[in-house]
């Protein structure tokens, strides 16, 4: 789970970290208040999107002149009129897509005197089964093209998870980022209450792009990109919260409420599988035979028939699916309780694309005979390989 960048910042505040003065606005009327408050002379008007790039990203409804989603003010006149122009509208940055994201929402900040720009961040790296800082110079721009062009900028420090961050541990950091006097005795601070914010909230990723050196000497948190652990999240209320599901796909909403494992994908094939590595195999074949999965889905093991109808409305109420896979090897998942989920939500909503349903396994045969005796439309299919040419053929011909 992801949350808003002011919410990261509140959330580092609590632990220490230096951060700038802000304030979250929900409509332009605040704007004013809200800059007055912090006083200025230099306000930052900050659009709140889960996504990053926002800086250089563009408004839809403002052509490709205006400003982007991050901007400076000078006065509160300019706060203001930045608040009214963005709020509303529909911010596209490289990690929205095309479709963009609806900025309901703006954190008004004080302007920062920046002197450098440095990447910092926290991981769970799985090569190494530590939490690692990733530090750079060449923070503020897109780390990305950095690690693509110029990867020996780029430098991944584990620390140890008894030892925490070390006075060591901290002086490689501050190496990498070449901190020097302030600054550096400021890192010796920050990167322990970062690591510990990490630990603690079972963040799985904390990227601070920027931190900076400003003009002082000083270091501070510019920008805050903050993820959770979605396992752990049942030990944080607080960090639950803060979730904003107008930031979440619908459909994944939905599949939280049944406990689904599901991840809405760009193709026009939905799935229906048992087993998260059966559904990846079943994404596989399904390219292999030159189509795109609409969604990954695992229904679990023990899926009851209500779970499984949820499920199968989930993928029939996205207009982007022209055809449905269901592909079950039934072990502790019985292929009747599959079947009998299909044809309940069938009769509910209605079937408008072709339907492929492979069983095997527990209770194959009584399963079978519940989608026969249905009267549904539907293809049979005897494996994998036969299922996936049959939906893809299916598709191709109805489209
Ligand atoms: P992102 O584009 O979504 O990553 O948003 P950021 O919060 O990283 O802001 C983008 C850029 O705006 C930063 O890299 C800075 O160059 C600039 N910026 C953000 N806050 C300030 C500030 O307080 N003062 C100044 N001078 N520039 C800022
Ligand atoms: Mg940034």
């Amino acid at each position: 789970m992801n949350i808003h960048e002011y919410q990261a910042k509140a959330l580092l505040k609590e632990y220490g970290a230096p951060i700038s003065g802000g304030v979250p606005i929900f409509s332009a009327d605040e704007a004013e208040a809200a800059a007055r408050q912090l006083g200025g002379p230099l306000w930052v008007v900050k659009s709140q999107i889960h996504a990053g790039g926002r800086g250089k990203g563009k408004f839809k409804e403002l052509g490709p002149d205006a400003k982007g989603g991050v901007r400076l003010a000078f006065s509160l006149e300019d706060v203001v009129a930045n608040a009214r122009e963005m709020l509303g509208n529909t911010l596209v940055t490289k990690q929205t897509g095309p479709a963009g994201k609806l900025v309901n929402r703006l954190y008004i900040e004080d302007g920062a005197d920046i002197e450098r720009e440095l990447y910092l961040s926290l991981l769970v790296n799985r090569e190494t089964g530590k939490i690692s800082f990733v530090a750079s110079t060449e923070g503020g721009m897109d780390i990305e093209a950095v690690a693509e062009d110029t990867p020996e900028k780029i430098h991944t420090i584990d620390v140890d998870f008894d030892e925490g961050v070390s006075a060591a541990v901290a002086d490689r950091i501050c190496d990498a980022l070449k901190l020097d006097s302030a600054a550096r005795k400021d890192g010796h601070s920050l990167f322990p209450i970062l690591y510990t914010a990490f630990v603690e909230k079972d963040m799985s990723l904390l990227e601070i792009n920027p931190l900076i050196v400003m003009k002082d000497g000083r270091l501070r948190v510019l920008d805050a990109k903050m993820s959770f652990d979605g396992n752990a999240l049942f030990r944080h209320d607080d960090v639950m919260a803060l979730r904003d599901t107008s930031e979440e796909d619908e459909k994944e909403i939905e599949a939280s409420k049944y406990d689904l494992a599901y991840v809405a994908l760009e193709g026009d094939i939905g799935c229906m599988v048992n087993g998260a590595g059966l559904a990846m195999a079943t994404m596989d074949i399904i390219k292999l035979y030159g189509s795109e999965p609409a969604n990954f889905l695992d229904v679990g093991g023990g899926a009851t028939t209500e779970k499984v109808t949820a499920a199968f409305k989930i993928i029939t109420a996205d207009p982007n699916v022209k055809g449905i896979l269901v592909n079950i090897f039934g072990g502790i998942m019985r292929c009747d309780v599959i079947a009998e989920g299909v044809v309940t939500a069938v009769k509910d909503v209605g079937l408008q694309v072709p339907l492929v349903v492979r069983l095997e396994g527990t209770n194959v045969q009584r399963g079978k005979q519940i989608i026969n005796q249905s009267g549904l439309n539907v293809i049979a299919a005897d494996d994998l390989d036969d299922a996936a040419q049959k939906i893809v053929k299916a598709v191709k011909e109805g489209a």
